[in-house]
């Protein structure tokens, strides 16, 4: 069934690092200004403040808290640097729990100096270790898989069927998954992967942008949507048919966007939303 175009913003969402050159107190004013609802709090924009205070300046300006973004980064060849990843990890739990994020979105992690196959059960390993103190801390953990093309140094998760198989061999209640139209709208098994999450009840975040023809940079091109050629409402309607109504995250990086007025970008977001997505 073919969805609606969104004609008003309840469910939009802004990643902080969308609107990057804004520090967290410029984003929650100017988001709330243009009618934005959520924000998925990236950890960079929480330095040097108190979470617990981020987290009421963005409820009080009437929007809710998304989630916090990133954890992860699990896999290393030496056991010193997996425990490192796994202190970091729990610190993002607390940090999300004092921020009222009741998610934390994870970049499971890779390293070029070792199979993909380590890297995976590492990150199995590592998710296992944090399971416990997000389901105490009242914070969920979405496995986020990325496009391949990062699969040497960002992510060992590259397809949603992964991120699915390795959501059912932990079969832990805190651990589930985001969609990211970026990373995954080229593969053929899309639609029955996604059909899998809702079955499963695990698709919790869902993350829209679009892919540039050409790709200038691998990292930081992506396009607003509407310009290249992910096909939104499809698989919107593939994502709303498990059952899905929560935030639509706008997660863009760019170094075009980033180098325009940010308010100027945040006005073609919003029309874009309405457009495209
Ligand atoms: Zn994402």
């Amino acid at each position: 069934m073919p969805v609606s175009p969104l004609t008003d913003l309840s469910r939009l969402c802004l990643h902080t690092i969308t609107t990057k050159p804004w520090s967290i107190e410029e984003a929650t004013d100017r988001y709330a200004a243009a009618g934005v609802k959520g924000v998925t709090v990236w950890r960079q924009w929480l330095e040097g403040r108190e979470p617990v205070r981020v987290g009421q300046a963005i409820r009080a300006a009437g929007m809710e808290v998304v989630s916090l973004c990133r954890g992860g980064f699990f896999p290393a060849t030496d056991a010193a640097a997996r425990q490192t990843a796994i202190d970091d990890n729990r610190r993002a739990i607390d940090e999300a729990a004092a921020l009222g994020a009741p998610l934390i979105v994870l970049v499971c992690g890779a390293s070029p100096e070792q199979s993909l196959d380590e890297s995976r059960r590492q990150i199995a390993d590592g998710i296992a270790a944090v399971a416990d103190h997000a389901q105490a801390s009242g914070v969920r953990l979405a496995v986020e898989p990325l496009h391949p093309m990062y699969a040497d140094l960002r992510s060992a998760i590259n397809t949603l069927g992964q991120a699915n198989d390795l959501c059912d061999a932990l079969d832990l209640p805190s651990v589930g998954v985001a969609v990211d139209v970026y990373h995954l709208w080229w593969d053929p098994n899309l639609e029955a992967e996604i059909a899998r999450c809702g079955q499963a009840g695990r698709l919790w975040a869902y993350h829209v942008c679009d892919w540039r023809s050409p790709t200038e940079d691998l990292l930081n091109d992506r396009g607003l949507m509407g310009e290249g050629c992910i096909p939104l409402r499809q698989i919107r309607a593939w994502v709303e048919s498990t059952g899905f109504d929560g935030p639509i995250e706008v997660e863009i990086f760019s170094n075009r966007y980033w180098a325009m007025d940010q308010d100027e970008f945040l006005g073609k977001i919003v029309q874009a939303y309405k457009e495209h997505v």
